[in-house]
């Protein structure tokens, strides 16, 4: 598959890595839109928010209480903003489900 997160996760394109475990892989953000910006993805390929089931609960799950401890193991204390970008329309470029974690700044809200 032509996936360039697929292929992060099999290592086969290089990345600088934050935290995996058996069913999650994080890593810096190559363009980076904050201090800090992490993206946590499952090694499992999920094209997007918009492609989960009931099935995938679990998962998402621990997608997000992963965000909330690799935010705090990387100093963001002070908060952080945890972004998934779905479909065209959320401004999705990589169709590997992912979250963001950004901090180390003020966000601004709304979004563009
Ligand atoms: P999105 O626009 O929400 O789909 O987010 C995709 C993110 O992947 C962007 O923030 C990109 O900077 C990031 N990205 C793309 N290619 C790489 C890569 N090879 N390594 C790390 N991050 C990447
Ligand atoms: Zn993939």
């Amino acid at each position: 598959m032509d996936c360039i997160f697929c292929k992060i996760v099999a290592g086969t394109i290089p990345s600088k890595k934050i935290y995996e475990d058996e069913q999650v892989y994080a890593f810096a953000d190559i363009d980076p839109k904050a201090p800090v910006h992490i993206l946590v993805v499952p090694r499992r390929h999920i094209a997007s928010l918009a492609e989960t089931t009931p099935e995938d609960g679990l998962l998402l799950g621990r997608l997000l209480v992963l965000a909330s401890e690799i935010a705090q193991a990387n100093s963001l204390d002070k908060g952080f903003r945890v972004v998934a970008n779905t479909g065209p329309d959320g401004g999705q470029t990589v169709d590997h489900l992912h979250l963001h974690i950004l901090g180390g700044r003020q966000m601004h809200w709304p979004p563009g």
